[in-house]
C-alpha cells in the first residue's frame, strides 16, 4: 500500500481529495489526472464538475460529483464548488480534506509524508500562501487574513473543517463569499482567519502555475505535495523536467509520464507496476 513507510501511520485511505473542474477541461485537463495520479489515489479522488459526461462517469463511477454550479469562472460558480467539495468531504467523515484544481499534480506519497507529522484532531490549514502580505477585504470594516492559494492545492483537518461549516457549509459558503466579495479560496482563509481565529500553515511543497515552477531543483521534484503548469507572465510555465516526451508532446512536462518515471526511479510513486 502507498502509505507503508509513513510515520504514525496515515493512510491515503483518511484523505479525502477533492479536484475542481469544469466540462470544458474534462478532455483537454482532467484526462491527464486520471492517467496519472488520480489512478494512484482513486478511492480517495472525487471529481466536482458542473455538467454531466458519460465518459467521466463510466470512468470514476460515484467520485464524480454533477454539482449544479454554472460553468463559469466567476466567484459564485466557483464558490458553489468549493461549497460542494466542503459538504461531501464533511459527509465523508475523513480526517483530511484537500483541495485541488485541475491543472495540479499530486504526489500521494508526498501528500501523505506531509500530512502525518500534523494531527487531523487539531486545527490545521495548510498550503501555500498566495500573496507575500495578508489580504485585506472590507465586510463591515476591513479585515487582513492569509489564505492559501486556490491554485497550488491546500489542506484542512477535519476539527478545523468541522468548525468553518457554520460559514462553508451548504449556502453558507456563498453568503460568505459575497460578503467579503472574494474568491473562493480567500474565503476559505477568511473563514479560518478571521471567523475562528485560526491560522494558515504555509508550506513551500505546494506549487501553483503563478509561480516560477522552473526555479524548483529537478532532484526535489518528488518530494513536492503538487505541482502545476500553464501560463504565467505570458509564457508557458513547467517544471524543470526533460523526461522522454517532447514539449509538444507533453506540454504539463509531468505528464502523462515525464515526472511519474522520474518519481519511480527513486521509488516515490509508480511502484505498483502501474
Ligand atoms: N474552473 C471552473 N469553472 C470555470 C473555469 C475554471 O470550475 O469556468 C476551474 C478549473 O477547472 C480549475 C480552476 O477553476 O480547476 C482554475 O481555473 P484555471 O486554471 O483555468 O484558472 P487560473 O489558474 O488562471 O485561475
Ligand atoms: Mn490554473
Amino acid at each position: 500500500p502507498v502509505s507503508s513507510s509513513v510515520r504514525r501511520g496515515l493512510e491515503l485511505g483518511e484523505v479525502f481529495i477533492a479536484v475542481k473542474t469544469t466540462k470544458r477541461f474534462h478532455q483537454t485537463r482532467l484526462e491527464l489526472l486520471l492517467d496519472t495520479w488520480i489512478s494512484k489515489a482513486k478511492q480517495q479522488t472525487y471529481i466536482f464538475t458542473d455538467e454531466a459526461d458519460e465518459a467521466l462517469q463510466k470512468r470514476m463511477g460515484d467520485h464524480v460529483v454533477f454539482t449544479n454550479c454554472s460553468a463559469e469562472h466567476s466567484h459564485p460558480a466557483l464558490s458553489c464548488k468549493m461549497a460542494a467539495e466542503f459538504d461531501a468531504f464533511l459527509a465523508s467523515g475523513l480526517s483530511w480534506f484537500c483541495h485541488l484544481d485541475d491543472d495540479n499534480y499530486l504526489n500521494p506519497q508526498a501528500l501523505l509524508k506531509l500530512l502525518s507529522s500534523y494531527s487531523p484532531a487539531r486545527d490545521v490549514y495548510i498550503g501555500k500562501p498566495s500573496l507575500n502580505r495578508p489580504i485585506q477585504a472590507s465586510e463591515t470594516m476591513s479585515v487582513r487574513f492569509w489564505f492559501a492559494t486556490g491554485g497550488a492545492g491546500f489542506c484542512i483537518s477535519r476539527r478545523l473543517a468541522v468548525k468553518m461549516a457554520p460559514w462553508a457549509s451548504g449556502s453558507n459558503f456563498l453568503s460568505t463569499s459575497e460578503l467579503i466579495r472574494l474568491p473562493d479560496d480567500c474565503t476559505v482563509g477568511y473563514i479560518v482567519e478571521c471567523k475562528l481565529g485560526g491560522r494558515l500553515l504555509p508550506n513551500t511543497l505546494f506549487h501553483s502555475h503563478l509561480e516560477n515552477l522552473q526555479l524548483i531543483p529537478r532532484p526535489q521534484l518528488p518530494q513536492q505535495v503538487t505541482l502545476s503548469y500553464g501560463v504565467f507572465e505570458k509564457k508557458l510555465n513547467t517544471v524543470e523536467l526533460a523526461g522522454p516526451f517532447s514539449q509538444h508532446d507533453d506540454p504539463s512536462r509531468w505528464v502523462p509520464e515525464s515526472l511519474a518515471r522520474l518519481a519511480c526511479s527513486q521509488s516515490l510513486l509508480w511502484n505498483q507496476g502501474g
